[in-house]
This record gives C-alpha cells, structure tokens and sequence, in this order.
C-alpha cells in the first residue's frame, strides 16, 4: 500500500495589502515549511505547495484544481498573514477534499529585543487563523484543526493521523467492494442503504454471484494452489492430520478466486455469506484470513459496511505496528473486576492481530452451520495491548460512527475445544458501561478491531466523510 501516491496541498494564505517585500517572505517561509512536511516520516503522503493564495482568483483556482485532481487527498490551509476570509468562500464552496486547518507560525519564539511592526505585520496567524477558523465555522465545513508550532513532533502526529484517514477516504472512493451474495438472511444490522453509502463516503458497493466466485474457483490451477497452500504452511503452524491438507488446497483456490474477482473489479474489499455458498466445497476462512493479512476489507454475513471500514482501517494503518481485523463480540466474561469480552467470528479473523512470536496455527474443522465441508482457518490468539473497535451502522436517515477504547489482555487459558482465532479485551470505561452505550448508540455486533490505531483516526474519519461519531472511551 503505497500512500505517498496521495497528494496534500499545502495552501499558505495571505492578501496584497502588505507589499511585494512581505509576500516574497511568505513564499519562501512556505516553502521552507512544505519541503519540510513533504520529508517528514510521520506524514504518509507527499505534500504539495500550492500558490499563495492572496486573492479570490488564485484561491478559487486552488480549489477547482484540487477537485480535478486525482491525486489530491486533502488540503491544509494556515495563514501566515491576515487574509480576508470572503477571499475564500467561493473557493472553499467547491471543495470536495478534506481540510486541515494548520494554526501555526512561522518562527516558534518572539524575537523580544528585534520586534518591531514589520515583524508584527508578517506574523500574523494568531489572528489571521481566527478570520480563517470562522469562515469554516460559518460554512460548516468539517475540518480538522490542528493547532502548535509546525516542528512540534505532536503536530506532525496528527497531521498525520488526518492524512492516513484522508487517504482511507479516497481508497474507498476509488476501490469498490464485491459482496458475495447478499446479507445474511433477516438480519438488520448488515444491512443498509448502499445509494446513500455511495452519495456520502463514494463507496461503490455491488453484488456478484456464489456461481461468480465458483467459476473462478473452478478455473484455478492445482498448480497454483499448491503452491499457495505451500506459502501457508511456511507461513503458519500447521495443526490438521493427513485427510486436512484437501482443505486446506481448497481455501487456497478461495483465495486464488477471490483474488481474481478482486483484481476484475480493482476492488479491495468484499463480503461473503455462509447462506450462498452454491457451488463453493465451503466457506471462505483461511483465504479470507489470508486477503485480510494482505490489505482487505472483509465483511462476513454481507456486511459491506464492515468490509468497507475494514478496507479503511486497513489504509489508515498502513506501515504502522499492529494489525487491523473485522471482528465480532462473541461472547463475555462476567466475573466481577475481571469482565471481558471474548471477541472472535465463525472463522474470519485476520491474523495481522496476533500475538507476535507464535504462528497462528491452521486447522480443519467443521462448521456448525452453513451445510459445506470443514474449512480449514487460522487459530490464534490476538496480542494484548490498546486497541479500539470501530464500526459504522445505518440508522435509515444517517450514517453513525460509534467507538470504543479497548484494552486487550492476555488470553491466559488454552481453549483446546475452541478452534477460531479469538481476541480478549476490557472495554473502556467498563464493560458494562461500554456494551450500555454502545446498544444505546444502536451499535452493530460486527466492527473492525484495530490496536494499530486510536480513536483520533476513526474520528478524523468519520469527521471528514460528514457522519456522527459516538465516543466510548477512557474517562
Ligand atoms: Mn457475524
């Protein structure tokens, strides 16, 4: 996954009231500073200067270029002067990008023995950035401000956190998700309106047949899939007797077929369902283990919300420690000062989550459900440390975010009669607590675990894509 393919426009305000002299400074102290944020590791994509923008013309030519743009994943605006707002309107009335609003200044100190008002006149931010801050406000543009001086380490951070998760946003604009066959039989939450999900986030979100995925599977090599099954066993632990190994060459030929439905459609997320698995020997697992660890968004049961975040979560963690998993709440521990809740799905959980040091180990046993032979899957157990659970549901007039901080702890017993991946953690603040508001918010069951990341990247997310966001986290 390659981020430095996105473009951020580092847009640098000023007006002409101050003469030739000042804006010559303001250019190069703007250049100074996009070189420097364009070199910086914390930030994922390339940042691009774009021209001062100190008149109406130049402003709204930025943005019709940026809306042009296939590159452009976002823009930041800071203003080195003042510069007169209604400058700005008709421009920021045709942005389509999301916007961080850098508050910034050039030099970090007062030059308390050389100030005089020439200085004063071209460090200005503290009150330029007001004028600028209250045009946002008063369009309602959702934006992130980012407040500090421009070399601070926690600055760069979340400037960084908001382009990772404006480059989710563009990925799930540009990739679609193939669901394979529909949602799992009356269920609501899995479901949704997949017009509207396109008008707001830009995802395409469209269906293919079980018979699609049976005739790729059908075409798939032995070859290949031996090979395949061959980098599993490399890969990971093998835990299935002699008779396994067949369903284990079966998932690999999953994973081939899915791949190349995939590549079709340049789509890189999906859903199954364990209710159309027509001409299918069983139920995608350790393929779809596997496509997860590689990048994809998965949804089980048609849930192409979850698959789509998945996809995003996946984007924004990119090269980051951790790993990022769609999950389910399974089931809880309820002793009191020890509650938990076991976090796990019939068999899909992406091993970018486990524990580091112990292969996840591949076995071979039926499903209770579903009527298709054994899948072969990954057993683990996730690493302990921070995470949070994300999720996106439909409430039929809007889309909502809900989010909760997490800490997953050791898994401390061996579960021998359990043979899916599984997740421990303790919600914040509490268990009870945390599943009270979480059902109050109309919490879907299905969410994406990610200890790769916080909850400032869901809520940059769900910021810049114009939804709600509910926040359950630490006090
Ligand atoms: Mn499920």
């Amino acid at each position: 996954m390659d981020l430095k393919q996105y473009e951020f426009w580092f847009v640098v305000g000023s007006q002409d009231l101050y003469g030739e002299e000042t804006l010559r400074i303001v250019g190069e102290h703007a250049r100074i500073m996009a070189d420097d944020l364009a070199q910086d590791p914390l930030l994922p994509g390339n940042v691009a200067l774009k021209p001062l923008a100190a008149s109406p013309a130049v402003i709204r030519r930025i943005f019709e270029e940026a809306a042009a743009s296939p590159f452009c994943a976002g823009i930041i605006t800071w203003m080195h002067t003042f510069s007169p707002s209604k400058m700005w309107i008709q421009g920021l009335g045709l942005n389509k990008k999301p916007l961080l609003h850098l508050h910034t200044q050039f030099n970090r100190d007062i030059p308390w023995d050389a100030i005089d008002m020439d200085f004063m006149n071209l460090n200005q931010a503290a009150h330029g950035d007001r004028e600028h801050g209250h045009i946002f406000a008063r369009m309602r543009l959702p934006r992130k401000v980012v407040a500090g001086f421009w070399q601070d380490k926690e600055v760069r951070r979340r400037i960084g956190v908001w382009m990772r998760a404006a480059c989710a946003l563009r990925d799930g604009i540009i990739h679609p998700a193939i669901r394979i066959g529909d949602n799992m039989r009356e269920v609501a939450v899995t479901e949704g309106d997949k017009v509207e999900a396109q008008r707001q986030f830009g995802w395409q979100v469209n269906t293919w047949g079980a018979g699609d995925l049976a005739a790729c599977y059908a075409a798939a090599s032995d070859k290949a899939a031996h090979d395949l099954a061959q980098g599993y066993e490399a890969a990971y632990a093998c835990g299935f007797s002699q008779g396994g190994r067949d369903a284990v060459i079966q998932q690999a030929k999953l994973e081939i077929a899915l791949r190349s439905m995939l590549e079709q459609e340049d789509a890189r997320a999906f859903t199954t369902t364990f209710q159309d698995l027509h001409g299918l020997p069983q139920l995608p697992a350790l393929a779809v283990q596997s496509l997860m660890a590689q990048g994809c968004g998965f949804g089980a049961e048609g849930d192409w919300k979850q698959a789509m975040l998945t996809r995003a979560a996946k984007v924004m963690a990119s090269g980051l420690p951790g790993g990022v998993s769609f999950i389910e709440d399974y089931t809880y521990h309820l002793e009191p000062g020890k509650e938990a809740v076991l976090g796990a799905h019939m068999v899909e959980v992406c091993p970018s989550i486990a524990e580091a040091g112990k292969k996840p180990r591949i076995e071979v046993h039926p499903l209770l459900i579903g009527g298709k032979a054994p899948p072969a899957r990954l057993v683990f157990n996730a690493a302990p440390g921070p995470a949070v659970l994300a999720t996106v549901v439909d409430l039929g007039d809007r889309f909502r975010m809900i989010i909760n901080e997490v800490e997953g702890i050791p898994i401390e017993h061996p579960l021998p009669a359990l043979p899916v991946a599984r997740a421990l953690w303790k919600p914040y603040p509490s268990l009870a607590s945390a599943a009270e508001q979480w059902i109050i918010a109309g919490g879907a069951h299905h969410s994406v675990y990610a200890p790769a990341l916080t909850r400032e990247f869901f809520q940059d997310w769900a910021a810049m894509a114009g939804i709600e966001c509910v926040l359950i986290g630490r006090p």
